[in-house]
Parts: structure tokens; C-alpha cells; sequence
């Protein structure tokens, strides 16, 4: 071997290291957000039963995957089923997940709905088929939940898609109101927790490429995808470039709510408000600028966890 290939395996040898090293930070971090968001929520409790709503798409996979890792960690036993809608879209790969679960040997059920149909037949050509379709597939997934015996229903929605509802309900829905790490669904009777909550999409996107799950493409159906949705997804991107730190910081910003200099009434007494002489740090300070640059104190820092 000349010194040049010596030099060039050694380079190479260096660089599989590097990226070794980086995939394995990569999963530590995956777990230490999903265990910080599931502790802080108190999302999974001893003896729960998790129905993890499995797409095929990169974030439900990633869910799935690292569940499973904190499943072999934790301290207290729960049980994991995973599940997938197959809502008979065309060209809809069914082999794939059921041959993947299999592989992984845990728990697994397939519900069969032709969901597409009932759309298609529907909703008039040209119109919007998201709306209907979420519904239809909200109670079948309640249903299968029932069925199953789950308590607990785990979807993969991340820290970006929390942050774009949020935008999306402030700029078009003139609400407050994001998309909650743990809620109790509206029917009521069981409880939806988003496990992802703390997770940048680009970490669930980069540890799909690593573990080479089998993506199904989300397009299927042949809807568009929502505009106001995408046009958000870009101005966070955006900022992410030109900004650092802006995206974190409104994400923190919905851990630190002071309803007190917001206008909600039915958050905060405005009405009966009366003064009482004791100085109060959280009072109004007049013509003073809000101090912006110290983060409140039960802010949580992304780049911390
Ligand atoms: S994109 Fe297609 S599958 Fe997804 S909610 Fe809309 S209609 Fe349903």
C-alpha cells in the first residue's frame, strides 16, 4: 500500500468515526428529549398501555423506535402496541410496516378503513379533503384504542409542528393556542401525548436517514399540502438560518406564560383588579421597557436538555 492509500483508509477511517460518533449523540439526545417531555408531562405512568399511531412517515418511525429504547430503561413497566391506519390510499405500500413490526417483534395491529373512498366520495373535486379525512381517522384510532385495551395514544408530532400550529392559530385563527404535549382526547375518554414535543423535526429527519427506516410517501391521497401550513414551515426555517435561537426561544416562550400581561380575561382578573400597596416584580413597570434579554427563570433552553 503506498503512503497515499495509507493516508486516504486513514481519512476515511477517521470520517465513519466521526459520523459513528455523531449518530450515537444523535440517538442520546433523541431519548434525553422524549424522557424530559414525557417526564415533565407525567405522559406515561406504570402499567400503561401505549398505542404509538404508526404512518410510515419519519417521525412516527422515530417515536416508535426511541419509546422503545426508553421502554428497556425505564423504570417502570409499560406496554407498547403500534398501530397503522391503512385508509386504502392508492399505491398504498401495505407490505411495508407490517414486514418492519415483524422484524422489530413487538406488539402490532393494522386497521383496515377505506377512508379514501368516503372521502373521494365526499368531499366535491377541488375541495380541501384534510378536514373530513382527520375526522374519519380520529375515530377509528379512538375506536382501535378501545379495542385494544390502550389508555395511552402517542402521536409523532414534533417540536416544529407544535410551533407551526401555534403560528397558524395566531395568524389565521387570531388564537393563542399551540398543539399540546398531553391532552385528554374530545371524546374524552382517553389521553393523546406527544412524546416528540421537545424534538426538532431536522433531528427526526436526520435519525430516519440513519437508521434507514422504510418512509412511505405522505402524498398518496394526492392532497396538497396546506399552503398557510407550508408558508409557516419556511419563515421558521428562515429564521433558523438568519436568526439562531429565535425558533428556541418562541418554543420556550410557551413554558412561560404570564396571563397577566396578556388580554385573556378569563386567564387573569383585569376586571376585579384592585392595588394593594405590596411592591410586586410582576407588575406593570410603566414606561420601562420589558427586560427581554434575561430568559424567566423556569425558561427551558432546548440546547440545555
Ligand atoms: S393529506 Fe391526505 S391522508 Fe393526510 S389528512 Fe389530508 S387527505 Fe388525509
Amino acid at each position: 500500500m503506498s503512503e497515499a492509500d495509507f493516508d486516504q483508509v486513514n481519512a476515511d477511517a477517521k470520517k465513519a468515526d466521526k459520523i459513528a460518533y455523531e449518530n450515537n449523540k444523535l440517538h442520546k439526545r433523541l431519548c434525553r428529549l422524549v424522557g424530559q417531555a414525557i417526564g415533565d408531562f407525567n405522559m406515561i405512568e406504570d402499567g400503561d398501555k401505549v398505542m404509538v399511531c404508526l404512518s410510515g412517515g419519519k417521525d412516527s418511525y422515530a417515536l416508535l423506535d426511541i419509546l422503545m429504547t426508553l421502554r428497556e430503561r425505564a423504570p417502570i413497566h409499560f406496554d407498547i402496541v403500534a398501530v397503522n391506519l391503512d385508509q386504502k390510499q392508492p399505491n398504498f405500500p401495505a407490505e411495508i410496516l407490517p414486514a418492519y413490526l415483524e422484524k422489530l417483534g413487538i406488539p402490532y395491529h393494522i386497521e383496515n378503513q377505506d377512508t379514501y373512498s368516503i372521502v373521494k366520495r365526499l368531499v366535491p373535486e377541488g375541495k380541501t379533503t384534510c378536514s373530513l379525512c382527520s375526522r374519519l381517522r380520529r375515530g377509528i384510532l379512538y375506536r382501535v384504542a378501545d379495542e385494544l385495551g390502550c389508555n395511552k395514544i402517542a402521536l409523532g408530532h414534533h417540536r416544529d409542528d407544535i410551533l407551526e400550529t401555534f403560528f397558524l392559530n395566531m395568524f389565521f385563527g387570531g388564537k393563542l393556542k399551540g398543539m399540546p404535549a398531553k391532552l385528554v382526547s374530545d371524546d374524552g375518554k382517553h389521553m393523546v401525548i406527544r412524546p416528540l414535543a421537545y424534538v426538532k423535526e431536522a433531528d427526526t429527519e436526520r435519525y430516519a436517514e440513519v437508521k434507514g427506516f422504510p418512509i412511505i410517501p405522505c402524498d398518496l391521497c394526492g392532497s396538497q399540502e396546506n399552503l398557510q401550513r407550508k408558508q409557516i414551515k419556511a419563515m421558521l426555517r428562515d429564521w433558523e438560518k438568519k436568526h439562531p435561537g429565535r425558533v428556541e426561544n418562541v418554543f420556550s416562550s410557551l413554558s412561560t406564560v404570564v396571563p397577566s400581561h396578556l388580554q385573556d380575561r378569563s386567564l387573569f382578573g383585569f376586571v376585579d383588579l384592585k392595588t394593594d400597596g405590596v411592591p410586586n416584580p410582576l407588575g406593570d413597570i410603566a414606561f420601562d421597557e420589558e427586560p427581554c434579554s434575561t430568559p424567566a427563570p423556569n425558561t427551558i433552553s432546548l440546547t440545555q436538555l
